[in-house]
């Protein structure tokens, strides 16, 4: 399932603001308007995949370069000392953007287990 309208498409295409620190074509990454840590990236396709669990085969290259992108922007956020990557998919794993994003989190220690 894709989802066409959400807030991150509206993001993607500039008519609501966000504080974007890295873009290509197939994805942007910008800060969470409500971090829960010193540093909060979300990482985005620019394709309305709504969640992981609806990715297809041919979707492989694509989540992978969204990987690749959590690492360089980690590491321009200085986030040296490591950082936790957060997939939230579907109603039992908290997602509420259905459109489908990688939480960067970092600056402070994580707990385990995540609530
Ligand atoms: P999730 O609960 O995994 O779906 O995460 C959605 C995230 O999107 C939350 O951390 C929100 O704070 C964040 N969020 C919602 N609206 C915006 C927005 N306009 N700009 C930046 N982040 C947002």
């Amino acid at each position: 399932m894709t989802t066409e309208e959400t807030i991150f498409s509206k993001i993607i295409r500039r008519e609501i603001p966000a504080d974007i620190v890295y873009e290509d074509e197939l994805a942007l990454a910008f800060k969470d308007v409500h971090p829960q840590a010193p540093v909060h990236i979300l990482v985005i396709p620019k394709k309305a995949l709504a969640k992981l669990s609806d990715a297809k085969p041919e979707d492989q290259a694509l989540l992978g370069h969204l990987l690749l992108i959590v690492k360089r922007v980690a590491q321009e956020a200085g986030l040296t000392n490591g950082y936790r990557v957060v997939i939230n998919t579907g109603d039992d794993g908290g997602q509420t953007v259905h459109h489908m994003h990688l939480h960067i989190l970092g600056g402070r220690q994580m707990l385990w287990p995540p609530g």
